[in-house]
């Protein structure tokens, strides 16, 4: 097939992109090579294309906030989730403490604050329980058994003011009903998931797919709940740059500051791209590159006319 060809062009004409830096805010994401590149792509028929570094794994860290915001609707309901958790891109930065004035709502589940919030609605008793509960799920749409990578966790923990002072925050307005503490620490947790892009591929075709697994076939979310999380990745999805994005690239879309890139072509494909240098907005500098290309090269952006 001319595909697996086609994606190593793309990869090596995006190479030489390597603007930006690698995350250092969390001690443990400075130390990623910064030359790693992938890309894979995954069809809804489960035939999934690398090329580059696609086996390599990372952690998931904001990738996981759309999977999260979709399984707290499953657990908690529609009506739960949406009264503690509002739909508006808010056009800051992700560790913005910023909450609406008169709910103190989060705007939306892509930026932290909703991140958080989004993490206690999953089912189980404790931080341990959710981030179980996040893992089984994780590890169904990739196909594989998944863990969590303890050193990310452990040094994004130690050094997590932030986000706790965010989840006091949403504690003070009754967002979050349990022990701000413990809801942090299951976020942190769900961030640090390990996975490869090729992994992340296979949930992004999930998503394309309606909310079911290319290759096992098994159902793992319902039509609306997917709509509702392509809907915010779509307006929310790229940190500040959302609105770039959009009009760039085209497809819903989330990333993570370790690097990883998921875009979303509804019933068409799932994509993942992978490289730790970041640009000013926290989005991978040579994964938007690669994203840009294929969007060119492929007639993927969803406002295009046929
Ligand atoms: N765990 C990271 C944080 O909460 C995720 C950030 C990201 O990927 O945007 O700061």
């Amino acid at each position: 097939s001319p595909i697996p060809d086609y994606m190593q062009e793309v990869l090596d004409d995006c190479r030489n992109a390597d603007g930006g830096a690698v995350a250092d805010y969390i001690p443990e994401l400075a130390r990623a090579d910064p030359d790693r590149i992938a890309i894979a792509l995954t069809t809804p028929d489960g035939s999934t294309y690398c090329a580059g570094d696609a086996d390599v794994e990372f952690s998931i860290q904001s990738i996981s906030k759309p999977f999260a915001y979709g399984i707290a609707l499953l657990d908690s309901g529609f009506d739960t989730v949406l009264a503690k958790i509002g739909v508006e891109p808010s056009g800051e930065a992700f560790n913005e403490i910023s909450l609406e004035e008169s709910s103190g709502r989060p705007r939306n589940p892509m930026i932290n604050a909703g991140a958080i919030a989004a993490h206690s609605f999953m089912d189980g008793k404790n931080a341990d329980e959710r981030a179980e509960r996040f893992r089984e799920r994780m590890s169904m749409a990739a196909g594989r058994e998944l863990s969590y990578d303890e050193s990310v966790f452990t040094s994004e923990l130690e050094t997590a003011y932030r986000n706790i002072a965010i989840g006091y925050m949403l504690r003070t307005h009754n967002i979050l009903e349990t022990d701000p503490d413990d809801v942090v620490r299951g976020y942190i947790r769900q961030c640090s998931l390990s996975v490869t892009t090729r992994d992340l591929s296979m949930m992004a075709a999930t998503l394309a797919n309606g909310g079911v697994q290319p290759v096992t076939g098994r159902r793992l979310s319902g039509d609306r709940a997917v709509r509702q999380v392509l809907s915010v990745m779509m307006t929310c999805g790229m940190y500040d740059a959302a609105g770039d994005w959009m009009t760039t690239v085209g497809i819903p879309a989330k990333s993570g500051v370790a690097g990883g890139i998921l875009g979303v072509l509804p019933g068409q494909v799932g994509i993942a791209v992978f490289s730790p240098r970041l640009d000013s907005h926290g989005n991978s500098t040579r994964g938007v590159k690669l994203f840009e290309r294929l969007t060119e090269d492929m007639g993927l952006h969803l406002m295009e006319v046929p």
